[in-house]
């Protein structure tokens, strides 16, 4: 197509066509590639998963991330057969909006624990958008410096394809493979916006908000609920003019909890200031999300919120599993767009649409078994 730039508008500006890519000719690239789609045993992704083999542990992953039927099953025996491997870490979810700082804290966060704590550290990331957009915006390694090239850490963007329940189910099972291989510090990114917030939680120990002081984010962190699930508050960029700002946003934010029921795990939310990019604070901050998981390993509060979120999650995957079998079933794919059509005109109410569909979906389903 003709560059609009072209137009006589721009008299004197002339904009030439590209270039386009050229087809691969060299045959040893091609041999490359083939090479790199080569699937292992499940025995051997488990091995060398245990192992700690962190190239074997992204091929995993990439069959997790996969939808090709081949390698979901592939996967899913790599997963059971890690299960008993797995648990034995610290998770903690990071929250805030695009630009809250989550990269550049998550980058201090983490080589601090790394230093300080040990272990191994994965940072994997929940986001739905991704899909979209067609690259993950969360969880990219660029943005992360000094994690990006630790020997002791593994990042993985979000994986793209599919609902927010797919890509979250993905990233649950990713956590047990890292598990496996021996990270024992999880950290779960997810952009602050909507549903994403809720499947992070829903996976992990500690549910890390990150704010920002006067940018109205005060309000809008109570008005969305998640001051109900936040375990700890912090307010980051507090360097330079901006200290006085978010010290008082902190305070309104330690007010604000006030007025919310004490969570189940019995702890007030800490609220803090930090600077991920001065790294201000990150001691404190790190030593609060510890402080926290000590105290419910101690009362048991700990593993009863890791078992609820297996009952959540069988609950989620039952819910996934029938939504697909409802919507792939081919009397139902067939149906559906004159049922639509019929809703938008007016001419049936959605809800005898509905029960239609549902009707014929359960004697299809009878027919069969
Ligand atoms: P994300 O979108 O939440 O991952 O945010 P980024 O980590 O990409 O940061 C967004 C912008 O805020 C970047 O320009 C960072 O350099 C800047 N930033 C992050 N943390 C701090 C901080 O502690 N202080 C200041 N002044 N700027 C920061």
């Amino acid at each position: 197509m003709e560059h609009p730039e072209n137009s006589a508008e721009y008299e004197g500006l002339m904009v030439n066509a590209g270039v386009d890519h050229q087809e691969i000719v060299n045959p040893y690239l091609n041999h490359m590639r083939k090479k790199r789609q080569k699937l292992f045993t499940v025995d051997e992704y488990v091995e060398g998963i245990l192992r700690g083999d962190v190239t074997r542990l992204s091929q995993a992953v990439t069959l997790v991330e996969s939808t090709l039927p081949e390698h979901q099953a592939i996967a899913q025996e790599v997963i059971e057969k890690c299960l008993p491997y797995a648990g034995n870490s610290v998770r903690v979810g990071i929250s805030g909006v695009p630009g809250a700082g989550k990269s550049t804290s998550i980058d201090a966060f983490g080589i601090h624990v790394l230093q300080h704590y040990g272990g191994k550290l994965a940072v994997l990331a929940i986001d739905p958008s991704s899909e979209k957009t067609k690259g993950s915006i969360l969880g990219d390694k660029t943005r992360m410096e000094r994690l990006s090239v630790h020997p002791k850490s593994f990042i993985r963007p979000s994986p793209t394809a599919g609902s927010l329940g797919g890509v979250a189910r993905k990233t649950r099972e990713t956590i047990i493979l890292c598990e496996a291989a021996g990270y024992d510090k999880i950290f779960v990114e997810t952009v602050g916006v909507g549903q994403s917030e809720t499947a992070c939680h829903s996976m992990v120990d500690y549910f890390l908000l990150i704010q920002l002081a006067g940018t109205g984010d005060e309000l809008q962190g109570i008005k969305r609920g998640i001051m109900e699930i936040a375990d700890g508050i912090v307010i980051n960029k507090a360097d330079g003019s901006n200290v006085d700002k978010a010290e008082l946003a902190a305070s309104h934010f330690r007010n604000a909890l006030h007025l919310f029921p004490l969570p189940d795990s019995g702890i007030v939310p800490e609220v803090m200031c930090y600077s991920g990019f001065y790294d201000l604070n990150i001691d404190k901050v790190m030593a609060m999300v510890f402080r926290y998981i000590d105290k419910v390993k101690q009362s048991g509060y700990f593993q009863y919120r890791r078992n609820e979120q297996s009952k959540y999650w069988m609950y989620e995957s039952i819910n996934e599993q029938l939504k697909n079998n409802f919507y792939y079933n081919p009397a139902i794919r067939a149906m559906l767009p004159d049922m639509e059509n019929a809703v938008l005109g007016g001419q049936m109410t959605s809800f005898v649409a509905a029960s239609k569909l549902l009707d014929n979906y359960y004697s299809t389903i009878n027919h069969t078994s």
